[in-house]
């Protein structure tokens, strides 16, 4: 039997219907096109997704399959910089919506999103409630780095509050996956500072209340965090900590039934009650 593409688009529809037959997983990489400061490419989010889920699709062929990247997010905030692409936020719910319900019809009961951007989680969450409100799947979303706290925690040389974009993490990534596209030279460090005890973003944890302002206000940089502080190494213990504990909740999720809907309401049977 040839070797199975972790890349659901490969597949042919007879070899697509044998994979929902097994129940097997959807990942939908989701992130975006952002610019992520002087020293990184633009497509930081897709491409570590993109990585992220094809390692683990590659390593369990027989429990998940890769669909098509979405490759734009919501950038409203950050459009004050070159090299972003914004979506609407009702169209990407929609989008997200459609992209689930589509792998949902074909037979597949186990679908999950795996965000690559900061923005992306509250469309997603709604995207993915709509779909499981109108069928009979489970579609859930996560952000990689949520997957690993502990890892990051460990090995992290920035303070926290001072990992959010373009930073120690996303740059250690991108050295790992990528390190020719990365120009280690042009790295500045910009870390903001902390006005309030309740407010901080930081990929490890985030402070209480999400503070909602526009990028341009606060920083000139396109950085949140400290790039210098990135190695490869560090890149490959974070991306390697994702995929297995990615492959260990799919594991899980695809033995998590789909129980039947309940009613616990109560139900008029009276013949003579009122019409509604
Ligand atoms: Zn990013």
């Amino acid at each position: 039997m040839k070797p199975r593409s972790p890349r659901f688009e490969h597949h042919d529809w007879h070899e697509v219907k044998e994979m929902a037959a097994a129940n097997m997983v959807v990942l939908i990489p989701a992130a975006t096109v952002e610019q992520h400061g002087p020293h990184l490419p633009c497509d930081v989010d897709n491409l570590i997704v993109q990585h992220i889920c094809d390692e683990a699709a590659k390593r369990r062929p027989d429990l998940s399959t890769v669909a098509p990247l979405i490759p734009f997010g919501f950038n409203e905030h950050n459009m004050g910089f070159p090299g972003c692409i914004h979506i609407q936020e009702h169209t990407l719910i929609d989008m997200y919506a459609d992209v689930a319900m589509s792998f949902v019809r074909m037979g597949f009961r186990k679908v999950l999103f795996i965000n690559g951007h900061g923005s992306n989680p509250s469309f997603l969450q709604i995207a993915s409630r709509k779909v499981v409100n109108n069928s009979e799947a489970h579609v859930s979303t996560v952000n990689w780095w949520s997957f690993i706290p502990d890892v990051i925690k460990k090995h992290r040389e920035t303070k926290l509050g001072g990992m959010a974009h373009a930073c120690e993490l996303e740059t250690s990534m991108y050295l790992h996956i990528c390190p020719e596209r990365v120009r280690m030279e042009r790295a500045v460090a910009d870390i903001a500072a902390k006005w309030s005890e309740q407010v901080w973003v930081d990929l490890e944890s985030c402070g209480p209340v999400a503070m909602i302002d526009d990028w341009s206000r606060v920083n000139a940089t396109g950085v949140e965090g400290d790039p210098m502080k990135s190695t490869a190494e560090k890149g490959r213990i974070w991306s390697e900590a994702t995929i297995e504990r990615l492959i260990s909740f799919m594991d899980d999720y695809r033995q998590y039934p789909v129980k039947p809907r309940r009613n616990f309401n109560f139900v008029p049977t009276d013949p003579g009650g009122p019409k509604a």
